[in-house]
């Protein structure tokens, strides 16, 4: 019987150019390629569809790499054989990613039409200089219109994202950003602190005074907990924020450690216990599909204790945080020697009990690498050192 939820993802890697913080699988020089990678994307949701008989899709993700640069059409070409091949709930959550620059009513209406029905616009900055030096094709009127766009052509789940410690960004620059951002009326606001990674045209700056030290980044980070609070915007994860309602409900299944199976280079799934992840770029995964040969840069079935620290390491970045009876019958172990950690941070200010759940605070978001290593490393200490076998079967495992 049908009565699993499964979320698909797609993973477009192109773009019109590279802006000079990514890191993220996108290539800007192969255009070529992307007819031979829409037949590989229909050929592989048409093979891996027994694969979700049992489930019923309640989110589609189509990212990237920009998704509205690769064409309206394909996208709407693309869901329409999802739909065809799998059980897409009526009421399923569809977003697509979208720059500002590759966004046009045409397009829009064609994807409303076949049945997208949520948007997360990349805008970053409302500083046109800044957009300039990140090597965005937008300003923030092309932001504006849009959003304008979307409105018109019947998207109202529209999400933005930003990003603080931008180069040369001031407090008042970032306070301007989230101001012009809320103004639009967005139902959905994410809010990413710029990494800059080796890689990157932006590493050749990482000792440039005009990027923000960490102390201004956590403080623009919490600036921005408090501004989008007080306009409603409720935190739901690190970097996400939401109207009532509107959280997005596929992200949200990576961090509740629900089921997904993701198409396209570089594109990871969750299904039955086991992660794979498809190979990393565009060319090796048409290849792999037209031969049949091998797809998969990764296949691994995950322990219990290895599914408990993932349990440990993803709720904890959200604001539902662990909750002990929950950990406690999945993963058939004590929850204590968390909680005693849990407990030190709630002292610190860094975290709170919810009910039966913990959570961190904002201030335990921005130390949460930090808190989580250390919540890792007690469970860790619990396995291997106190001689309680994780399970059964690691138990066992030692005998013979
Ligand atoms: S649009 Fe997004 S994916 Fe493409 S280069 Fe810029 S940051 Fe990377």
């Amino acid at each position: 019987m049908a009565d699993r939820t499964l979320g698909i993802y797609i993973h477009i890697p192109f773009c019109a150019s590279r802006c000079a913080y990514c890191d993220f699988c996108s290539t800007a020089d192969r255009r070529d390629l992307i007819p031979a990678y829409q037949q590989a994307l229909i050929q592989h949701l048409r093979e891996a569809a027994p694969l979700a008989e049992g489930y019923l899709v309640d989110t589609v993700y189509f990212g990237g790499g920009t998704p509205t640069w690769y064409g309206a059409e394909r996208l709407a070409e693309l869901f329409g054989e999802i739909k065809e091949r799998y059980k897409v709930l009526t009421d399923g959550e569809v977003t697509f990613e979208a720059n500002p620059d590759s966004v046009t009513e045409k397009g829009l209406k064609a994807l409303r039409k076949a049945g997208f029905n949520r948007i997360s616009l990349g805008a970053q900055s409302a500083n046109d200089g800044i957009l300039r030096e990140l090597g965005r094709r937008h300003d923030w009127a092309q932001v504006v219109s849009a959003v304008d766009l979307a409105w018109k052509t019947g998207f109202e789940n529209i999400s933005l994202d930003l990003i603080y410690g931008l180069p040369g960004q001031s407090r008042e620059d970032w306070a301007d950003t989230l101001r012009k951002a809320m103004e639009l009326q967005p139902k959905h606001i994410s809010c990413y602190g710029l990494k800059v990674e080796e890689g990157t045209p932006l590493w050749s700056r990482r000792e440039d005074p005009d990027l923000p030290d960490e102390d201004t980044q956590a403080d623009l980070y919490l600036y921005a907990v408090d501004t989008l609070a007080a306009a409603g915007y409720v935190q739901y994860e690190i970097s996400n924020f939401a109207k009532s309602g509107c959280a997005s409900r596929h992200n949200l299944k990576y961090w509740m450690g629900e089921e997904y199976l993701g198409f396209g280079a570089s594109a990871a799934s969750w299904l039955g216990g086991k992660r794979f992840t498809v190979l990393p770029d565009a060319e090796g995964y048409i290849a792999a599909i037209g031969s049949g040969g091998e797809l998969m840069s990764e296949l691994e079935e995950i322990s219990l204790y290895e599914q408990a620290s993932e349990y440990v390491m993803l709720r904890m970045r959200t604001a539902r945080g662990m909750d002990p009876k929950e950990y406690e019958t999945r993963y058939q172990n004590s929850f204590e020697p968390l909680e005693k950690l849990m407990e030190s941070y709630v002292r610190l200010g860094l975290a709170q009990r919810v009910g039966d759940r913990w959570r961190f605070t904002p201030r335990g978001f921005l130390l949460s690498n930090r808190l989580i290593g250390e919540l890792l490393d007690a469970q860790a200490e619990q396995k291997y050192h106190m001689g309680i076998p994780w399970r059964k079967e690691d138990y066992y495992d030692t005998l013979f």
